[in-house]
């Protein structure tokens, strides 16, 4: 929500009379300057000055649910908008002050700070929010407010869609820098890398900071192509789920999505501009690959590769016992799923499946597939789903092209939206499971086991995402800076325990450490391997080894060459066991 920025710089005049300066050391460089600090926190004229540099795309901000509260800031219509919209991506994507997460705008537990909903004589705090941010526009806007960051000490939070679960988006009394509108999809058939003659010139497209994926799906279909994305339309193509590596429906056939850059555009923390690409600056574009988003400097566009799109075929299926609670038919019913690998994947399926103690939930994509083929693929599932234990409700087809599959899924699963609502809080965690798991009969009783103690011990949610394999196990582990696990991997699984909209600190607490306790089992079962950077425990203990195992001394070796005093703080981020826990200040 937007405050107008004459009011919030009135009131900063206010606050400066009103309060004293804080003690010198509060605003030593050791520690980041937060707003809430007069004394070192750019005064207005500093501010109004400032916005004059970019373009008058300074804003204050305030927390989406502030509109419902008595006051100045109270609208009765947008309330009503910001309660009916609190799962829709695409509204709370366009907002400077919300993240796709509640959590992610409330207090450092994660309480909403600011409900739509307000409690008797309850009262919006900020939460999270930053106070005051750009809206950057141009690449100049974003250069400008990196360095105004710098050389006041501010701390920086850098924003695209806000999905990210672990909260690196956002930052209570950060100084905010929002991409989402800077926007730019531009194709080429032959895509040449500056300064790199030897580079096979390929069909690309060069996507800028703020593009999502549904955008860029619609616009390669329309040109009868395909980019390496997500399966939800909202994620941003550029942040931080193509610096995390990015896994979705195409990456089994083509690669995951970091490995299909070719080049990079990145304001680096002094505000300068750099190409990365292998031939200039290569140290920054493999750790860009894989190193995760938020840490090495802000991508202002990317150009990855394109491919022809395949004719796709789609298989949508729930299957639930027929007892209800007959929870040894459903464990069967993943057993088998499990035994059928690895040969499910080498008929070139990938997708989505839903586990829990009800039954399995699944969503295949089949790229190249046929009736036949995805029927093929299918039938050791729906053969094992007999109808006297099991209702099975869904069907298969073929589509011409990848995204009319992928569309016709999201708007299937999610009626009215067409793809994956936000907005409920959850603690996540996530494990890559090695290929060799399903070697073997034990391997697979194995990980079964693991599945059955995560649900059996409460786990809410349960995906296993078949994303990993394939084109990604022929890319060599040294080529980017990605979790090498992902080479060797043929399932990504994931967990979650969710809280409602008023839950209670304590309660969030206890879903927290659910989800922790819960994913020590696949740890467990998996030690050599790893979690994904961007779906891993909040909690992760050891994150640089598990997010970047053998990769992790030389991409903390860049960060620290690249930026040096750590603008580009995240959470769980390369370079952030430097910072205390909430990023505000420096311990060595
Ligand atoms: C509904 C949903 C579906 C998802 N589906 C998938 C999926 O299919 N596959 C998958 O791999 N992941 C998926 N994710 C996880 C996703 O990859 C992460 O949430 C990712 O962090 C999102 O990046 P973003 O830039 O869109 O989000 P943001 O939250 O805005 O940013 C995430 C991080 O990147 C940084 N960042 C953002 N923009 C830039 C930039 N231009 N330069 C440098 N740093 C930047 C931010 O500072 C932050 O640290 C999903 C998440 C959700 C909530």
């Amino acid at each position: 929500m937007l405050m107008s920025l004459s009011t919030y710089i009135l009131g900063l005049f206010a606050l400066a009379l009103t309060v004293q300066a804080a003690p010198a050391e509060t605003t030593a460089l050791k520690c980041r300057c937060l707003s809430s600090n007069p004394s070192c926190w750019p005064s207005p004229a500093t501010f109004a000055a400032f916005n004059s540099t970019v373009d008058g795309g300074l804003t204050a901000i305030s927390p989406p649910g502030k509109v419902c509260y008595p006051g100045p800031h109270f609208n009765e219509a947008a309330c009503n908008t910001a309660r009916v919209n609190s799962t829709n991506p695409y509204y709370r994507g366009d907002l400077i002050g919300a993240t796709m997460y509640q959590k992610n705008q409330g207090d450092a537990i994660g309480v909403d700070v600011c409900p739509v909903y307000p409690t008797p004589n309850g009262a919006c705090r900020q939460g999270k929010v930053s106070v005051i941010g750009v809206d950057a526009r141009t690449v100049a806007h974003v250069q400008k407010a990196v360095k105004f960051a710098a050389d006041r000490n501010l701390r920086l939070a850098v924003k695209n869609t806000g999905h990210d679960q672990t909260g690196r988006s956002s930052a209570a009394g950060s100084f905010l820098l929002w991409t989402h509108n800077l926007r730019g999809i531009t194709f080429t058939d032959s895509f040449a890398t500056s300064s790199c003659p030897a580079q096979r010139q390929v069909p690309a497209v060069t996507l800028a900071a703020g593009e999502q994926f549904g955008n860029v799906y619609r616009e390669a279909e329309k040109r009868g192509l395909v980019v390496v994305g997500g399966a939800a339309q909202t994620v941003g193509a550029v942040g931080g789920f193509l610096q995390g590596g990015g896994h979705g429906p195409l990456t089994r056939s083509y690669g995951m999505a970091s490995d299909q850059v070719l080049e990079f555009q990145v304001v680096m923390a002094d505000g300068t501009l750099k190409t990365a690409n292998p031939c200039i600056n290569p140290d920054l574009f493999w750790a860009l690959r894989g190193g995760g988003g938020g840490t090495f400097g802000v991508v202002t566009s990317v150009t990855v590769k394109t491919y022809p799109t395949p004719k796709t075929a789609l298989a949508l299926y729930g299957i639930t016992t027929k007892v209800p609670g007959d929870v040894a038919a459903a464990k069967a019913l993943i057993s088998n799923f499990i035994n059928i690998q690895p040969e499910f994947e080498a008929q070139g399926t990938s997708g989505y499946i839903g586990f829990s103690l009800g039954g399995i939930q699944m969503q295949i994509f089949q790229p190249n597939g046929t009736e036949a083929t995805i029927a093929a693929a299918m039938k050791p599932i729906l053969d094992h789903a007999t109808l006297d234990k099991y209702n099975v409700t869904g069907g298969q087809g073929a589509f011409p092209t990848f995204f009319t599959a992928f569309d016709a899924a999201g708007c299937i699963t999610n009626p009215g939206l067409c793809t994956e609502r936000v907005g409920t809080n959850s603690a996540i965690a996530s494990r890559l499971i090695p290929t060799a798991q399903f070697s073997t009969q034990t391997g697979k009783d194995a990980l079964a086991n693991t599945i059955f103690g995560m649900l059996d011990a409460g786990a809410k949610f349960m995906l296993t995402h078949l994303v990993t394999g394939g084109a990604i196990a022929k890319i060599p582990v040294h080529d980017s800076a990605v979790l090498p696990a992902w080479r060797n991997s043929l399932w990504h699984l994931l967990i979650g325990n969710g809280w409602t909209a008023n839950a209670t600190a304590p309660e969030i607490a206890a879903n927290r450490a659910a989800s922790t306790s819960q994913a020590q089992l696949m740890r467990n079962l998996a030690p050599a391997s790893g979690a994904y950077i961007n779906e891993a425990d909040a909690k992760e203990p050891n994150f640089q080894q598990a997010f970047w195992g053998n990769n992790y001394p030389r991409l903390f070796k860049i960060k620290n060459t690249v930026d040096p005093k750590g603008l580009f703080y995240c959470k769980l981020c390369v370079g952030s066991e430097k910072w205390s826990a909430d990023g505000n200040c420096r311990l060595y």
